[in-house]
């Protein structure tokens, strides 16, 4: 079984406080996202810290704005190919914001937001592409109403607020990987 209760078993499991129940219990979109903190850094312990609620914001001068905010996905994808999962599956994360999907808004009531450690111009890692398209299948497998047509990126859903995954994410390679 690849999931209990919502959590991955090939995930590295890192909670965050930061989710709440979905409304409908519907799971039927995925969203790609990137992040990386500071900007354009990676391999640094950051980005667990954000999504647990306890950044050290003194650790840099960028992270001031990040203060109190309350965010988090389901899932991070490290450089290095690493799945760690913050949010069950079965839980809303706080991932999308302000965000529209086919004339319905919140998207973060019914879907799953998967984070990749980069940002939108550096090429993201064959290890990234590897465990994103282990991660989707398994996905897929598991919540019928996630298709491969029904997979997005944040740029998608907001599109005047955000870019990411951004350029530098091969969409053409993920979905042909995928099958
Ligand atoms: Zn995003």
């Amino acid at each position: 079984m690849r999931f209990d209760a919502g959590w991955f078993s090939s995930a590295r499991r890192c909670e965050s406080p930061h989710f709440n129940r979905r409304p409908f219990g519907e799971i039927s979109l995925l969203v790609i996202h990137n992040i990386s903190l500071p900007a354009g850094c990676f391999g640094l312990p950051y980005i667990d810290q954000l999504f647990q609620g306890c950044l050290d914001t003194e650790a840099d001068e960028s992270f001031a704005d990040l203060a109190g905010l309350q965010v988090s996905a389901h899932f991070l994808i490290r450089r290095d190919g690493e799945c760690v999962q913050y949010v069950s599956c079965e839980d809303r994360a706080w991932h999308a914001g302000v965000s529209r999907y086919s004339e319905r808004e919140n998207c973060n009531d019914f879907s799953i937001g998967i984070e990749l450690e980069g940002t939108d111009t550096e090429p993201y890692t064959a290890a990234q592409y590897q465990q994103l398209t282990e991660l989707t299948r398994a996905l897929l497998a598991q919540y019928p109403a996630l298709t491969a047509q029904r997979i997005v990126g944040h740029c998608d859903i907001a599109p005047m607020r955000k870019t990411d995954p951004g350029p530098s994410f091969d969409w053409e390679r993920y979905l042909t990987a995928l099958g």
